[in-house]
Parts: structure tokens; sequence; C-alpha cells
């Protein structure tokens, strides 16, 4: 489970709402069962369920923390053009499934969907609980980062991983299999990903500047949350532990 550092106190953590559904409703975990928490920071505990109340859990830690051995390698930032309606939810909950490592969303030139600055809190809170729940369901010890650029070069500006790709539906020549090919796992990988409308010739010139390599999926045009979905299953298949 993953959980707030300061949620432990002299050995015991008291958890309520969302965890204490997960816990005591979905497993049905009950008194002197094992459990394992994760914090913030990658740190496990080793825990058992000590006293389930109508709406809260204690939970006894049992051993020292250790720091967790599990990496989600490769590192993955999904840099994603704000799309349509749900598609954004359902990118990052599947993203996070797949094991994207963090996610950049933009405002880009052709997305339909815009955000208000009056709107952005609410939405980045809606958007993190997204995560979490998805990273807990499926077992994940952290929670992947989101953080909202208003335009695609505030993005690329910002971008320094090792490995830059821009999915880019204009692209005749670059194919993901001859780059990724032989290539050893890097440190951390972005791909950009443009709305439903595609990339606009300005942000494909930002994206390039800033080194990104343009690389096409092949003759097929996907649907932007198609896109982002498969270039993460690659990757991750391809570069995996
Ligand atoms: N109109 C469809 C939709 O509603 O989603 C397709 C949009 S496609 C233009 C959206 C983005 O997906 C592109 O900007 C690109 O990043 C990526 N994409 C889709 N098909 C691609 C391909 N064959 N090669 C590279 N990128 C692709």
């Amino acid at each position: 489970f993953m959980i707030k550092s300061r949620s432990i106190c002299n050995g015991f953590a008291t958890f309520d709402g969302d965890l204490f559904n997960h816990m005591v409703r979905v497993l049905r975990l009950g008194h002197g069962d094992p459990l394992l928490l994760v914090d913030e920071s990658g740190v496990e505990y080793e825990g058992v369920i000590n006293q389930v109340a109508r709406d809260w859990v204690v939970v006894k830690i049992m051993a020292s923390p250790k720091i967790s051995t599990i990496t989600s390698a490769p590192r993955i930032t999904i840099c994603q053009a704000l799309p349509k309606g749900e598609k954004t939810e359902l990118i990052l909950q599947k993203g996070t499934e797949l094991g994207v490592h963090d996610f950049w969303l933009f405002g880009g030139c052709r997305s339909v969907a815009r955000i208000r600055e009056d709107q952005l809190t609410a939405k980045l809170e809606r958007w993190k609980r997204v995560t979490a729940e998805a990273a807990r369901q499926c077992g994940r010890r952290t929670i992947p980062d989101i953080k909202w650029f208003k335009s695609a070069k505030e993005a690329a500006d910002l971008a320094d991983h090792e490995v830059r790709l821009l999915l880019w539906e204009g692209e005749r020549t670059n194919r993901l299999k001859q780059i990724l090919t032989g290539h050893a796992t890097p440190a951390s990988t972005i791909v950009a990903i443009g709305p439903e409308g595609g990339f606009d010739p300005l942000e494909v010139a930002h994206f390039s500047s800033r080194l990104f390599q343009p690389v096409s999926l092949g003759e097929r045009i996907l649907r932007t949350e198609t896109a982002s979905l498969a270039i993460t299953a690659i990757l991750q298949y391809i570069w995996e532990d």
C-alpha cells in the first residue's frame, strides 16, 4: 500500500478513507494479516493489521524500514498534448498500470480541450487521484508525478531525458524499430504525443530543436490515446528490467 511517511508514528499507522476501504472492504484484511507499506520515497515497512474499527484500521510496523529495491526502469515520461474529454484520465490510468514514470501534460496548438488557469488546481487534484487509484489497484510502489505545461515549447524546453522521442504522424523515414534496436536501456526517456489534430509544424520544430527524434509508429494513424499507451507498452517490453 502506498502511504505517506508521516502516517507512521511510534511504530503504528492509522488509516481511514480510501486506504481503509481498500484494506478492509476490498481485500478483506483482518486482525493479524500481514501487509507491505511503501512511502513516497520508496521506503518499505512490513506491518500487520493490529485493529479494525468501523471506518479506520491500525497497522503495527513489524520490521525496520528498507529502501525498496524494485525500480520502475525504464523511466518513461509521457509528454501528452491535452486530448478531448475523458481521454486524459484513460491515458493516466492505463499509463500508470503500464509503468509510466511520470506524465507531462501540455496544451497543444491543436488541442480542442482547454484548461483555464482557475481550473488547473482542481484538474491536477483529480488527475492525481486517478494515478493514485491506478497505482494502488495494480500494486505499483510509486505514484507517477503529473506536471502541466501551457505549451509544447514549455515542456520541450524542460526535457533533459537521455532519449527523447516525438511520435509524429508526418514522419516518413524514422521507424521506431530502427531507433530502438540495439539501444541499451537509457536512464530516462521522454515521448511527446500530439492531440487529436496532430502536431503543428511549429511544435515539431520546438521539439526537434530540443533534440527530440521524430519517429513513426507505422502507416496507420493511431488515436492519440492508443499511441500513448502503445509506445509505453513497447518501451517497457524492450527495456524492462
Ligand atoms: N484523429 C485521431 C484521434 O482522434 O486521436 C488520430 C490523432 S493522431 C494525429 C494523434 C497523435 O498520435 C499524433 O500527433 C502522434 O503523436 C501520434 N500518432 C498517431 N499515429 C501515429 C503514427 N503512425 N506514427 C507516429 N505517431 C503517431
